[in-house]
């Protein structure tokens, strides 16, 4: 009997886009695909783990590294420990390097790039060497065995303060996770104060209107200080200075403001935005190279008629991941694509021991406050972005047709 090598669907990285990615390829060749013309759902990433990122603003738990092999196994992905550093559109191939240092080549027939993103540290001087992040869990990690550390100070002002750089989503998420933290840290008596520093002129301003009457009265609520208009100039162990001279001693400066995407999403011959993200079609395939699919926080597509786009965010990247795995297996067995579209969109800000903010659609009105915004931000953080961990459910939520339930 002839011995057929199977063709290969390669997803780079194993967060939500990717393993939603591999999850959809998997089923649509389950229903679909002929043992005559086999096919290899491949991912390579560094773990089999997926970093639950939306919760690295909360203290550390176990549960935000959830581990993928079982299931990997249950539904047929073939797992490849390893970085790639190379991407040949040229050739097909990628190269990558394992926790060895062992290089290697592989050959894809279609590619699914969800790499991801990362914080953006500008050139601020002591940016790097001395702020803290919440963005990749070994970040989180650094910073809540810092907050551990700092019990075994004397009180003083620096040690109990912290700022927090960028007011935007994660900013105001973190910022408002803190003084309940850090009291829960260094005592109720200690004299916690939080400080966000915010370049522009008004608070999560990418947020828009419609929740900032509720952020302020979290804000004021939680007495956490803003200064507004007011850009970090640099950096040092003690604290910081703002670009109008003020100085603020702190021992913990945490950088939120700005993402990046993948640096990997360069090694694409196409158009990318100002956040790195590849633009792809509606069948998530970029335009310039059609065996290239894109998801997660690595592109960005139209998410409907009307003339908006993905965001960072998991609520894009798990219908992305669904779409691009579905669209590159469909594309390598000769079927139909299925365009992507999303046009339903929520917002859900965590404001810490205040309660949280639900928006709802793209001029962000708000739908629910308080006890109720927080149930959900519960829900959705501690049920909805968990993958199902066997075969059955896990095809079944990995159909592109069927809508997250929030
Ligand atoms: C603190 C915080 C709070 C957030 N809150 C929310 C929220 O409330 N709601 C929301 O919708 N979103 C939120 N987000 C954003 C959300 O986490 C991201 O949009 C989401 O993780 C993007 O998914 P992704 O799969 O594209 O990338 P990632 O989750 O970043 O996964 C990328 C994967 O690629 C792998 N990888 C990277 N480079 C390589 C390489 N060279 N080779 C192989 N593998 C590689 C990584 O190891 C990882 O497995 C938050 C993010 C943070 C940091």
């Amino acid at each position: 009997m002839q011995h057929l090598q199977p063709q290969r669907i390669l997803i780079i990285g194993a967060g939500f886009a990717s393993l939603w990615s591999a999850l959809a390829a998997a089923r649509r060749l389950d229903l679909e695909a002929s043992p005559d013309r086999p096919v290899e759902v491949a991912l390579i990433a560094p773990q089999p783990v997926l970093t639950i990122r939306p919760r690295l603003y909360e203290a550390v738990p176990a549960g935000m590294a959830v581990p993928l092999q079982e299931l990997f196994t249950a539904t047929g992905v073939r797992f490849i420990a390893g970085s790639v550093h190379a991407i040949r559109t040229d050739a097909d191939e990628v190269d990558l390097v394992d926790a060895s240092g062992q290089h290697s080549t592989l050959h894809y027939d279609r590619l699914v790039l969800a790499a991801g993103s990362s914080l953006y540290r500008p050139d601020i001087p002591g940016l790097r060497e001395h702020a803290f992040s919440v963005d990749q869990g070994d970040e989180a990690a650094a910073l809540e065995a810092h907050l551990h550390r700092l019990a075994a100070r004397p009180s003083s002002v620096a040690r109990n303060t912290v700022v927090v750089a960028g007011g935007g989503f994660t900013g105001l998420e973190i910022a408002t996770e803190l003084p309940a933290r850090m009291r829960s840290i260094l005592g109720d008596d200690a004299d916690v104060r939080v400080i966000i520093v915010e370049r522009a002129d008004a608070i999560g301003p990418d947020l828009g209107p419609g929740p900032r009457p509720e952020i302020d009265r979290a804000l004021a609520g939680l007495g956490i200080e803003c200064r507004l208009g007011s850009a970090v100039a640099s950096i040092d162990a003690t604290g910081l200075t703002t670009a109008d001279g003020e100085r603020i001693d702190s021992a913990t400066v945490i950088w939120t403001a700005g993402v990046r995407a993948s640096v990997l999403t360069a090694q694409i011959p196409a158009e990318r935005d100002a956040l790195g993200r590849l633009r792809v079609d509606a069948n998530l395939r970029v335009p310039a190279v059609p065996k290239v699919f894109v998801a997660g926080d690595a592109a960005v597509a139209p998410t409907d008629d009307a003339g908006n786009h993905t965001l960072m965010a998991c609520q894009h990247a798990i219908p992305l991941g669904r779409s691009a795995g579905d669209n590159a297996a469909a594309d390598l067995l000769a079927l139909a694509l299925t365009p992507y579209s999303q046009p339903d969109y929520v917002t859900c800000l965590d404001l810490g021991g205040w309660g949280a903010v639900v928006t709802q659609g793209w001029d962000r009105k708000v739908w629910l406050t308080g006890a109720e915004a927080k149930s959900m931000k519960s829900m959705i953080n501690s049920k909805l972005i968990y993958p199902p961990l066997d075969r059955e459910a896990a095809f079944a939520a990995a159909n592109p047709a069927v809508a997250l339930a929030l």
